[in-house]
């Protein structure tokens, strides 16, 4: 605490990402990709002329929006880029969200959206799952302040088809229903073609996970031009440049690269299948995921103490210290060698 802090600081309680050691582990907790980012990104880092630094880059990120637009199927105009998605959805909250009712959102997900809403002053209200933990489409309303979810979602993995999305938003027309897909390339099926039909639809991405590009700080947004729109109105009340020149001819280089996309997702998803049989022979449950993570508990051993047992042997994974999540462990998909160590580990504490 201190004197010099604004009154809503004092009060904040920061979203805490998962660590990012210093010493050589297995890092499993943050769901980052295993496998490195498109050879074209390689060649961008190579090429780059540091020249173009002295200027400021594109307000506009115009390139960047153009390749997202084709690669989506929609206008420019219905593109919006932000420094990773997570900025993207602190703009979203301000541009959407800050009404005098509340922000509708399932009990357990992205646990960054409620240190949005006490920055932002918006009030919760959080949605009890439905069966298998997924994300009941119909507990939302039509008369809050507008409704977020990642889909899948984290830390469940679950994720609801297009048309389940479409049903949502044929009931949900008059507020904001943000679809935060982080993870839809792991075996997901996004909403943005419903963008077309729904104009209150704003769907969140990210080059951080599918594309291995978490260290660059890449999100972005597709929507209606009314969305796009209120979002570059606050964009441009915040900061004009959120998207560097390098990390904008980064991004376009690595969604040229179809192949390496989806060579990488389809390992992962390779990966992650393998690891559920293996995690379910050993007496784990294992939550269905669409996602490059595995939730999981044990009947038979704390999950708190699993997690100390993994790091003492040279694997980090993520434990929620929520009373909801206290049971369960979050594990990142990692390369096929990376989980035959967390396997063998494993194997040796569930004895
Ligand atoms: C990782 C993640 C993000 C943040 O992505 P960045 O682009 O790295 O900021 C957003 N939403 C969910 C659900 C995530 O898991």
């Amino acid at each position: 605490m201190s004197k010099f802090w604004s009154p809503k600081v004092r009060e904040l309680t920061p979203y805490v990402p998962g660590e990012q050691p210093r010493e050589r582990l297995i890092k499993l907790n943050t769901n980052e990709n295993p496998y490195p980012p498109a050879p074209g990104v390689e060649a961008v880092l190579r090429d780059f002329p540091a020249d173009h630094l002295r200027r400021y880059p594109d307000p506009e990120s115009r390139a960047l929006r153009e390749a997202l637009a084709r690669e989506f199927g929609v206008e420019v105009e219905q593109v919006f880029v932000g420094n990773g998605s997570d900025e993207v959805l602190a703009l979203a909250f301000q541009a959407f969200f800050c009404h005098d009712r509340p922000l509708e959102m399932p009990a357990i997900t992205y646990s960054f959206y409620p240190v949005y809403c006490r920055l932002y002053d918006v009030e919760r209200r959080a949605l009890p799952l439905g069966g298998d933990w997924r994300v009941d489409l119909d507990a939302f309303t039509p008369g809050s302040a507008g409704a977020i979810f990642a889909n899948p979602n984290a830390p469940t993995g679950h994720g609801h088809g297009r048309e389940a999305i479409a049903g949502l938003l044929e009931r949900v027309t008059e507020s904001v229903v943000l679809v935060d897909e982080a993870y839809v390339d792991f075996g997901g099926e996004s909403a943005i073609p419903l963008v077309e039909r729904f104009p209150n639809l704003l769907v969140t991405g990210t080059f951080s996970k599918s594309r291995s590009l978490a260290g660059l700080r890449l999100g972005y947004a597709v929507g209606s031009r009314e969305l796009i729109e209120g979002l570059e109105r606050v964009k441009d009340s915040f900061n004009s440049y959120p998207i560097d020149s390098l990390a904008s001819a980064i991004g376009i280089a690595a969604l040229e690269d179809r192949e390496h996309f989806d060579a990488c997702r389809e390992a992962v998803i390779t990966t992650r299948e393998r690891t559920r049989t293996r995690l379910e022979s050993l007496g784990f449950r294992v939550l269905p995921s669409q996602s490059n993570f595995l939730l999981v508990s044990h009947p038979e051993h704390d999950a708190a103490q699993l997690f100390v047992g993994l790091r003492e042997r040279g694997i980090l994974v993520r434990h929620f210290n929520t009373e909801a999540l206290s049971d369960w462990l979050r594990i990142s998909i990692g390369t096929e060698d990376e989980m035959d160590s967390l396997i063998e580990i494993l194997e040796g504490l569930c004895r």
